[in-house]
Formats: C-alpha cells, sequence, structure tokens
C-alpha cells in the first residue's frame, strides 16, 4: 500500500513537472512569438520613420532651394531698387523705360525725361509736354 502510494506521488510529481515544463515551453514561445511580432512591429516603425524621414529631407532640399531662389530674387531685388534709391533719384529716371537715368536733352522744350536708349524708339513728340521735337541734345551728368 504504501509502495503505491509512493508510486502515486512520483507520478504525480512527475506529471507536475511536465506540465511545469509545458507551461514554461508555451511561455517562452509565447515569449517569442511576442517577441518576433514586437520585432516586426519596431521594423515597421523604423520603416515608416525612414519613409517620413526621407520624406521630410525631400521637403527640407525643397525648402532650401527655394529659399536659396528667394534669397537670390532678394538680392537681386534689393540691388536695383538701391541703384534707384542711390544711383537714380526720381527725376532723373526715364519716363518710358523706368530704368535708365535720363540722358536726352529735347530742343526746343529743354525736357530730359527718356534715356538714350528710348530716345530711339520713340515719337516726335515730348512725352512729358507734347510738343514736336525738333532736335534731341545727348546730354552727359
Ligand atoms: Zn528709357
Ligand atoms: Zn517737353
Amino acid at each position: 500500500m504504501k509502495y503505491k502510494q509512493e508510486l502515486e506521488e512520483k507520478e504525480q510529481a512527475r506529471i507536475l513537472v511536465l506540465e511545469e515544463k509545458t507551461l514554461t515551453r508555451i511561455a517562452r514561445e509565447n515569449a517569442s512569438t511576442r517577441l518576433s511580432s514586437l520585432q516586426q512591429e519596431l521594423e515597421m516603425e523604423h520603416k515608416l520613420v525612414m519613409d517620413r524621414k526621407a520624406r521630410l529631407m525631400q521637403q527640407l532640399s525643397d525648402l532650401k532651394i527655394s529659399s536659396a531662389h528667394l534669397l537670390d530674387y532678394g538680392i537681386s531685388k534689393g540691388e536695383s531698387s538701391q541703384n534707384f534709391i542711390e544711383k537714380i533719384p526720381d527725376h532723373r529716371r526715364c519716363t518710358i523705360c523706368f530704368q535708365n537715368e535720363v540722358s536726352i536733352l529735347f530742343i526746343p522744350c529743354a525736357h530730359q525725361v527718356v534715356c538714350f536708349d528710348c530716345s530711339g524708339s520713340m515719337g516726335d513728340s515730348c512725352p512729358s509736354c507734347q510738343v514736336q521735337i525738333a532736335k534731341k541734345y545727348v546730354v552727359y551728368n
């Protein structure tokens, strides 16, 4: 009787150990499944981040290009408006092209309102007072 009981106890102990081992194995499998799914998630996340980074880098370089363009535009604009301010005062600017300094004197009205370039392409009357121009003189300032 006692021997049989011992045997049963041993058998139960063996079953317990087996169960524990099985549980451990399941837990380990679960853990490794969880781990690999986490790794997959991580990889996905990483890929998304990399994609996002690539997109942002692209946007950044686009912005850099357009801001460089803006900067160029600003500089050239600033320079030309500086030219207007410093080199050609309003009353000395050609009334046709609004860019060059006036350099032509009309006879008989004595107006100086156009530059040399525009004097060639304009009509026969002064753009300021509409008087018929008899002569054009180049003037130097
Ligand atoms: Zn002009
Ligand atoms: Zn005139």
